[in-house]
This record gives structure tokens, C-alpha cells and sequence, in this order.
């Protein structure tokens, strides 16, 4: 038995990935089930399972994880074009991972709303 969340243990090489980007606190790679072109997850390595349970002490890593998203849309060759952020969170959300991530969607026109 672990608590390893499934991306800690992406994280550290145990489940494979295709890694777009990593630094000390943040980590990146493609979602397994793309919804766009480019679709990338951001998440820290210290798994907060959910936005909801990020405390002021991790307001530094909450910066981190949106600067690195903007740099992941920087190489993917979004960032002009255009991309969307999303966390989602708990059930109406659609939250299905517990471990804080944040999706950078892009690569085509995006619809807004989402459904
Ligand atoms: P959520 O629904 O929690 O916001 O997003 C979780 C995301 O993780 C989903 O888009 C799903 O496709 C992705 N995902 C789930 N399992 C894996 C996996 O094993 N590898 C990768 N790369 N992505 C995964």
C-alpha cells in the first residue's frame, strides 16, 4: 500500500510520461488523453491533492506552477497563438487525479464556455 499519488509517481519515473519540462518544484508532461493539440499537465512536485487544500505557505508554489505553464506555452509555440489554464476541482469540476494539476490547453481555437 502507498500514498503515492499517480503523478508523484510519474513524477519519479515509476509510471512513464512524455516530459515536456521539470525544475526543482514543478514538473510537466502530455496528458494520456489529449483534448487539444497541445496538452499539457503542470503540477508540483509536492502533491497537494487539490486547490482547496492549498494553504498560504504554498503561495510561492502556486506562482510557480502558472509561471511554468507559461513557459511550457512558450516552447510548445502557443503562447501567441493563444492557451487556456484550467484546475479543475472536485466533482462538479470533473477533478478525477488528487494530486493538483494544472492543464494548459492550446493549439486550435478553444470554446468558451467550457461544457
Ligand atoms: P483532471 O480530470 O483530474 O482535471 O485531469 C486529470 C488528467 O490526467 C486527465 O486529463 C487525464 O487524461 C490525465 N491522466 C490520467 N492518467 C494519466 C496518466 O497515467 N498519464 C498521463 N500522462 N496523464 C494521465
Amino acid at each position: 500500500m502507498t500514498d503515492e499519488t499517480l503523478f508523484t509517481k510519474i513524477i519519479n519515473g515509476a509510471i512513464p510520461c512524455d516530459t515536456v519540462y521539470e525544475d526543482e518544484h514543478t514538473f510537466a508532461f502530455r496528458d494520456i488523453n489529449p483534448g487539444a493539440p497541445v496538452h499539457v499537465l503542470v503540477v508540483p512536485k509536492k502533491p497537494i491533492a487539490r486547490l482547496t487544500d492549498a494553504e498560504p505557505a504554498d503561495a510561492e508554489l502556486l506562482g510557480r506552477l502558472l509561471l511554468t505553464a507559461n513557459k511550457v506555452a512558450q516552447m510548445e509555440g502557443i503562447a501567441e497563438s493563444g492557451f487556456r489554464c484550467v484546475v479543475n476541482t472536485n466533482q462538479d469540476a470533473g477533478q478525477t487525479v488528487w494530486h493538483l494539476h494544472v492543464h494548459v490547453l492550446g493549439g486550435r481555437a478553444l470554446q468558451w464556455p467550457p461544457g
